[in-house]
């Protein structure tokens, strides 16, 4: 039998599972795992080099919200150091010009997540800080806009994610997008998985057709240069490498989280082959592409 020597070239890890935000759909958020859960940080420092030296070559971070981590700025040095390249994937309410300040030059990518042209809809998706939510509104678009500016200004290369749902199935972000002009646009299907978003994904859930109604409304923006990425159900499973924020590997094949052992009991390989990660999925799905070139930097 072969024996595994490397593990996915892209590792997303959810290393920390809360979040200031109240997505309805949200696909991620660890009700699973006890509240206090997570690596002491000497462990999480760690991780990144672990994850370099058996053919990792990108690290995003994920959470809940990676911008909640009051050392998310060491983890992002440490990755740097094991020569990885680094993506943030947040809500983007911790992405200040004081943070960039610190460590704009340990950061590759943002991703940026925004669902609709409008935040009647977001605060509709729970899209939104729970303090807003709680008085009737969110704000997420207008901050959102602001952040992209920023992180473009500190010479970050930027992804957009959306997430397509019942609330927004009849929006355009066509001239949105126009304006914002990610160099990724990476386009989901409301995704249900079993014990992170149960109560609420139901009123949520579309169909292919309709996700495809979505898609084809918006597919004139891919001839604008940036990449349009489109990503079914069907798609979404079984296509990313996923770490928890215990150091466990986690597939979502199934329709739920299915964790292996952490990779601090018997190493990384062991771990990752008690993983399923569906390769070609993830080639599909364009999980392969030019990520390492930094954009130089406009304005500091
Ligand atoms: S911002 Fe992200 S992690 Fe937080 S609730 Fe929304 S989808 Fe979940």
């Amino acid at each position: 039998m072969n024996q595994i020597s490397k593990i996915a070239a892209a590792v997303n890890w959810h290393f920390w599972p809360r979040c200031n935000y109240g997505c309805k759909f949200c696909f991620a958020t660890f009700e699973d795992i006890p509240l206090k859960d997570r690596l002491p940080k000497e462990d999480a420092l760690k991780l990144p080099k672990m994850l370099a030296e058996v053919g990792a070559e990108k690290i995003t971070f994920v959470g809940g919200e990676p911008t909640l981590c009051p050392y998310l700025g060491d983890l992002l040095i440490e990755a740097k150091k094991a020569e990885l390249t680094t993506c943030i994937v947040s809500n983007g309410t911790g992405l200040t010009s004081g943070f960039f300040d610190k460590y704009s030059e340990f950061i590759d990518w943002v991703g940026l997540s925004i669902d609709a042209s409008n935040d009647d809809l977001h605060y509709m998706m729970g899209r939104g800080l729970y303090k807003d939510l709680n008085k009737g509104h969110s704000d997420h678009l207008k901050d959102s806009i602001e952040t992209w500016e920023l992180c473009k200004r500190y010479g970050i290369r930027m992804k957009l994610n959306t997430v397509v749902c019942k609330t927004n199935l009849d929006d355009d972000m066509t001239e949105l997008v126009s304006k914002l002009r990610p160099e990724r646009w990476k386009i989901f299907q409301v995704l249900p998985v079993k014990g992170q978003n149960d109560s609420e994904i139901e009123e949520l859930m579309i169909d292919s057709a309709e996700f495809n109604k979505w898609v084809e409304r918006h597919r004139s923006i891919a001839n604008t240069g940036m990449s349009f990425i489109v990503e079914s159900n069907e798609l979404m499973r079984g296509s990313y490498a996923m770490i928890d924020a215990l150091g466990r590997f986690y597939t979502n094949v199934d329709g739920g989280h299915k964790y292996s052992p952490s990779i601090f009991e018997k190493g990384v390989l062991y771990a990752w082959e008690k993983n399923i990660f569906l390769e070609e999925k993830f080639v599909n799905r364009g999980g392969i592409y030019d990520w390492s070139k930094k954009l130089p930097i406009l304005v500091i």
